[in-house]
């Protein structure tokens, strides 16, 4: 720093700057985003490697805000989980996604999984199985079709209570994906514990792939142990027929990403399974 003398100081103090204010301005946003409606869901399909077929949805959320536009969830998700603004943002979240996901299912006659992103500090939540429960009941939909995707790091983090609630809302019959697995912490020991449903192969393992064979030996291996844990396996980040194919030769069960769909506003989903599914 100091040898770029009193400019390149100067910058540097200014980025400070501007990035504390941004960072402001998005957490005064996060605090009145719920009730000015500038939050929304979009959905990304989940397709079978074997039949084609969609077999669920995830539901993604975007916040539009009136004064800083579209903001991605890669920025505001990580502020709202540190202020705390993430448990109402994430129980509307959960509400909006069975509501509109129901709606779909009844629309196209099959029960579509719904995949909704939790938070670890809505595991801190004493209130959060009452609140699933709840939502489940309110919506009339079955447990089996609501499928809670979480980080590794839930499991791994030494939290007691963390644990207690995951099994409560597991023992409603729930399902829960572990996802951008292989990026975190966990370990055969932990996944085999919490018996989860299901592994989601992060999308840096999927980009890398053909290129790399370290990405390629991790994605054959997540695929072989949840084969040998008799859970589904879904690679995210799907972007090519080069990607479709190789996860298909390897066993994949399913496949997310740009390849088949961006994320699209509910009303396209059931226009957009119908295009996946005659080609
Ligand atoms: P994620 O759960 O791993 O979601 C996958 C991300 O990859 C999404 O980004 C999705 O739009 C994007 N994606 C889908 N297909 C492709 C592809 O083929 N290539 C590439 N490069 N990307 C693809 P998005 O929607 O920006 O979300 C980013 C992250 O924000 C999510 O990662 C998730 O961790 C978090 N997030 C999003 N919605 C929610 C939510 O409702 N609650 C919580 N707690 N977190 C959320
Ligand atoms: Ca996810
Ligand atoms: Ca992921
Ligand atoms: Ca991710």
């Amino acid at each position: 720093m100091k040898s770029e003398g009193r400019n390149g100081y100067q910058t540097f103090t200014d980025d400070m700057a501007s990035a504390s204010t941004r960072k402001r301005q998005l957490e005064a946003g996060l605090n009145h985003a719920l009730t000015l409606n500038e939050m929304e869901l979009v959905y990304q399909p989940q397709i079978s490697l074997k039949s084609g077929r969609v077999t669920g949805v995830e539901a993604l959320l975007r916040w539009r805000s009136g004064k800083l536009g579209l903001v991605a969830p890669n920025e505001f998700i990580p502020l709202a989980e540190e202020s705390g603004m993430i448990v109402p943002i994430g129980e509307w979240v959960l509400k909006t996604a069975c509501r509109e996901g129901r709606a779909l299912q009844l629309e196209m006659g099959r029960a579509l999984t719904i995949a909704v992103n939790i938070s670890p500090r809505q595991f801190q939540q004493d209130a959060l199985p009452k609140t699933v429960r709840e939502t489940l009941e309110e919506n009339e939909l079955d447990p089996a079709s609501l499928e809670l995707e979480i980080t590794e790091n839930i499991l791994v983090s030494d939290s007691p209570k963390a644990m207690t609630i995951l099994e409560k809302v597991r023992s409603l019959g729930v399902r829960v994906a572990i996802d951008d697995f292989g990026t975190g912490f966990s370990s055969m020991s932990y996944i085999m514990r919490f018996r989860v449903d299901r592994l989601k192969i992060d999308q840096s393992f999927v980009r890398d792939m053909a290129v790399n064979e370290d990405s390629l030996a991790v994605t054959s291996a997540v695929i072989a142990l949840a084969a040998g844990l008799h859970i589904t396996v879904v690679a995210e980040g799907v972007e090519s027929e080069a990607h479709r194919d190789l996860l298909a030769s390897k066993g994949c069960d399913e496949a997310q990403g740009y390849f088949y769909s961006a994320p699209v506003p509910i009303e396209r989903m059931r226009e957009l399974i119908r295009g996946l599914e005659v080609s």
